[in-house]
């Protein structure tokens, strides 16, 4: 590992960080145009074909394609064997297949779905890969590029799952997301999603007075979860997002279902949420079963990511850090949050989540990007790369 003062005083790399600050407007088009092909979670191929091709044309070793639609490139370090370092950005977007991808230029600002989150990430791939080759920057361990699918919505993190489980424990992982300039993440939040769905005989609501409903015994589920007390410290959460069910006004429901949304910052605290909610099930199942109601309630988990977190002293969390810093950011901002870096933070491996620019509005059509920091955001990128192969 190599510190980013040194690194910073190198000419070679102080011309590589204003190169960025000249291509902007070349950087800004290569976004774009990641941006213009839809990528919803499960239907990354297309963006990943694309990805794979500028990977090649970019001079990558080992380019490559999984199963799954990840894409991997490496660029190979002077001292082959030592553990590598992964740099990964989700290709994924929430929009649908059909969602409009038109962009509208403000100034710096540029309005476009998916464009910060995370088109900006993965053309953050594409441009440190290549200003590294081009300027001949030294580094000893082999640096991967690798541009995952499955980060978004029901994705569940698949794509880097397969990431870490390809790499293992004794890589560096740096997650890049386009928005999150100026931030860093090394706490992970826990994430465990349920669908649950109850059904019941139901029937008139007249005629069948008296007979179970779907929709009541998902009342009394909801009230009972509302009912959970979680800490504040770590921060742990609760939401049913989506109810659904019932026939129509005057009949008594036979089938309701919700969607439930737990979070923690600890793993400890998450464990004990689901325990509790599964109690809640149990105890209002078995209440139901010996009144004789005829009702059923399932459980299925649709979501797992796994909460989990690094120390702010680590080496790539420092260097992350002092990368920022040397790119003019005077304070970073610590996030705890959930995003690919859960899996190998969850797992205690060297990780940390960065951004290139500011963006807002994210998983809304409206969604913008300022591009004012985005070469400070890419040195950053470079930055951290380069020190920690070494
Ligand atoms: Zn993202």
């Amino acid at each position: 590992m190599r510190s980013i003062n040194d690194l910073f005083q190198r000419p070679a790399v102080r011309a590589a960080l204003a190169a960025f600050h000249e291509r902007r407007e070349t950087i800004l088009s290569q976004i774009i145009a990641i941006q213009q092909i839809p990528a919803p979670t499960f239907e990354e191929a297309r963006r990943a074909a694309f990805i794979e091709e500028r990977f090649q044309a970019l001079g990558l070793a080992d380019v490559s394609r999984d199963a799954l639609n990840n894409v991997y490139g490496k660029l190979a370090g002077a001292s082959p064997g030592r553990p590598p370092v992964v740099i990964s950005a989700h290709l994924d977007t929430v929009f649908p297949i059909e969602t409009n991808l038109a962009v509208r230029h403000d100034g710096r600002v540029v309005y476009g779905p998916g464009l910060g989150d995370n088109s900006t990430g993965v053309g953050g791939l594409l441009q440190v890969a290549e200003m590294i080759r081009e300027r001949v920057l030294p580094h000893e361990s082999d640096i991967y590029f690798v541009a995952n699918v499955g980060e978004e919505g029901l994705g569940d993190l698949c794509g880097m799952r397969a990431v870490v489980d390809k790499f293992g424990g004794e890589a560096t992982y740096i997650v890049v997301e386009g928005g999150l300039f100026g931030k860093l993440i090394h706490q992970a939040v826990g994430v465990r999603r349920y669908h649950i769905e109850v059904t019941a005989p139901g029937g008139h609501s007249w005629g069948g007075f008296g007979a179970a409903s779907a929709i009541h015994v998902l009342g009394h589920l909801i009230v009972d979860i509302d009912g959970l007390s979680v800490p504040t410290i770590p921060k742990t959460t609760y939401n049913v997002g989506i109810i659904q069910g019932g026939t129509s006004i005057n009949t008594i429901a036979n089938s309701a279902h919700l969607w439930l949304d737990l979070r923690s910052e600890g793993p400890a605290a998450l464990e004990q949420l689901v325990k509790s909610t599964e109690e809640i099930l149990r105890l209002r199942s078995r209440k139901y079963v010996l009144e004789g109601h005829g009702v059923e309630i399932k459980m299925e988990q649709v979501g797992n990511r796994p909460a989990g977190g690094i120390d702010r002293q680590s080496p790539v969390v420092a260097l992350a850090d002092a990368a920022l810093r040397a790119v003019g950011r005077e304070d970073v901002d610590y996030i705890v949050s959930s995003t690919d870096a859960n899996v190998p933070l969850s797992r205690g491996y060297q990780a940390v989540c960065l951004g290139l620019t500011h963006s807002g509005n994210s998983h809304r059509p409206d969604e913008f990007i300022d591009t004012t920091h985005l070469p400070a955001g890419l040195g950053q990128l470079m930055l951290v790369a380069l020190a920690a192969a070494g």
